[in-house]
């Protein structure tokens, strides 16, 4: 295989298991001028296990603009050069975008070689809806914000997709639970195709539980695929919310109120309680 004068290759590599590096992938990176990589001593143990002693280059998200504009000068002169990142697609909640605009703009010919994707992957096992779907990448690490962003996606009817590390899982699935409510089903996947790999499908409500069962669950990588909200023709209609968080707000409180609510008539917890807010200003 040749590769294309002038053509920048975003090259997919494994997420784990190392037999999934395509053939195609394998004879791309052996074929380009260059090899752009997130981390060259990660990609450089890959390109080492397959034989491959193409140039590695290092390209990550703190590159500086130089870095960038000297392969985009290479590629115009007609020169290939392959993308990677440590794991998966490149660009995808990994460095690359930069580059590929880049590019673009340059009117360079840019070419996928397509394979692993975590999401990609733990969504096909899922068991959740897979026709309409929204990837929302990493949420932010600090609760406020993260809580901020779950509460903006409570009524999202797609199957959501996020990425996480071992160590907030804990916290996440919490926060999960206080903005979706306790029976939104969610599928979590750790380790994908590795060694440890496992998946499993539960209630919101069993979500830190299935953490703390295991110290493991607290390392390695997880996505974590949340069912979508139910449609809003699915919906109980809001006079029956209406009405049962009257009834409850006057016995228990808006947050209790809010909670029963939401298990009853299966809307979300944040919703019941926003819902609550207002009758209460009312
Ligand atoms: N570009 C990559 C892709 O195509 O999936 C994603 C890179 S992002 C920096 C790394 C995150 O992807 C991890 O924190 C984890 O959420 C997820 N991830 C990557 N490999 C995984 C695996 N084998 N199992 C589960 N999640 C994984």
């Amino acid at each position: 295989m040749t590769a294309r004068a002038g053509t920048l290759y975003v090259v997919a590599t494994p997420i784990g298991n190392r037999g999934e590096l395509s053939a195609r992938a394998r004879e791309m990176l052996a074929a380009v001028d260059a090899v752009a990589a997130e981390d060259t001593r990660h990609t450089g143990v890959l390109l080492r296990d397959f034989a491959i002693d193409t140039p590695l280059e290092s390209l990550h998200e703190h590159s500086d603009a130089a870095r960038w504009r000297s392969l985009l000068n290479r590629l115009a002169a007609g020169q290939s050069v392959a993308l990677v990142s440590d794991a998966g697609t490149p660009g995808i909640s990994d460095p690359g975008f930069e580059l590929i605009r880049g590019a673009r703009a340059h009117g360079i010919d840019v070419r996928p070689v397509a394979g692993p994707c975590a999401a990609i992957a733990a969504l096909s096992v899922s068991g959740l809806p897979t026709d309409r779907f929204v990837f929302e990448g990493f949420l932010p690490a600090r609760s406020v914000a993260r809580r901020r962003r779950l509460a903006a996606l409570a009524d999202e009817s797609r199957t959501l997709i996020f990425y996480e590390a071992g160590r907030r899982m804990r916290a996440m699935l919490a926060d999960c639970r206080d903005a979706f409510g306790d029976e939104r089903r969610i599928a979590v996947a750790r380790e994908l195709t590795k060694r440890f790999e496992e998946s499993a499908q539960l209630d919101l409500a069993d979500g830190v539980a299935w953490v703390d069962a295991d110290a493991n669950r607290t390392r390695g990588e997880f996505v974590v695929c949340v069912a979508g909200a139910a449609r809003a023709t699915d919906k109980p209609p809001t006079a029956d919310l209406d009405a049962l968080l009257t009834e409850l707000v006057a016995l228990t409180g808006t947050r209790e109120a809010a909670r029963i609510a939401a298990r009853t008539l299966g809307v979300a917890r944040n919703s019941a309680y926003q819902r609550a807010l207002v009758l209460a200003r009312e």
